[in-house]
């Protein structure tokens, strides 16, 4: 078990430098009916079903530096070519270096729509963090939640806390009145039941849930079926 907190930290010294911040790869990607994607490294969790390999794994040796002017330039450059209005960044946890990600969304213009793609846990133990990102009209947030209550959340990350951070960034979004979205992986009926209860207890109920289906790629069905995890998803 881990500390995802921690991780985060870690992480952000391998990954972050100024204001620059590690890719590994900059692609069109046909997900939200066509999105301009740009690919980071570096994540404070360790989901047991993440289709990134060497960008979350091994953050040291993966990727280059880019500025975010140049993370902007080259998400509109692959949008306009494609006919595109929507940006992300994906691959791993784009939270990851507040500043970088302030001044990405910062350098490009309001008429693309941006989805942040994230696990929340940075949201929900920084209010500012929310406050800051709530200035972004264009911003959806689709906060991906790894289980539906913290036992299964460590069981599908291996981190020792982290799903109330979840929770509370969903709070959060709610009381800065953002655009976000929940996707909810959870193999499990009964917590999936408990879990919108939660959701409703804490007025989120009308929030647009997605069940997130997790890709079985040869390198994610090897990691599960080690972990002796590949039942809760085939
Ligand atoms: S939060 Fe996303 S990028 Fe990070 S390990 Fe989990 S699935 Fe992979």
């Amino acid at each position: 078990m881990y500390n995802p907190i921690e991780l985060s930290k870690k992480t952000e010294e391998l990954v972050v430098k100024d204001e620059l911040k590690k890719y590994y790869r900059f692609r069109p990607a046909g997900f939200y009916g066509g999105i301009a994607t740009a690919d980071t490294v570096g994540c404070n969790l360790r989901c047991k079903f993440c289709w990134s390999s060497q960008s979350v794994w091994d953050a040291k040796n993966t990727g280059e530096f880019y500025s975010p002017r140049d993370v902007a330039e080259r998400l509109q450059r692959i949008a306009d070519s494609k006919g595109y209005h929507q940006l992300r960044i994906s691959g791993g946890e784009p939270t990851i270096g507040r500043q970088h990600l302030l001044e990405v969304l910062e350098a490009l213009p309001r008429r693309y729509a941006f989805i942040l793609e994230t696990n929340g846990l940075l949201l929900g133990c920084d209010k500012d963090y929310v406050h800051a990102l709530s200035f972004y009209p264009q911003l959806h947030v689709r906060v991906c939640l790894k289980g539906a209550d913290s036992e299964e959340f460590s069981l599908f990350t291996g981190a020792n806390q982290g799903f109330d951070f979840q929770m509370k960034a969903l709070q959060l979004l709610q009381e800065y009145q953002m655009n976000f979205n929940i996707a909810l992986v959870s193999t499990n009926l009964v917590k999936k039941q408990d879990f919108f209860k939660r959701l409703e207890d804490l007025g989120l109920g009308s929030v647009m849930l997605e069940e997130e289906e997790i890709q079985l790629y040869p390198l994610v069905k090897k990691r599960l079926l080690q972990e002796q995890l590949l039942h809760y998803f085939e």
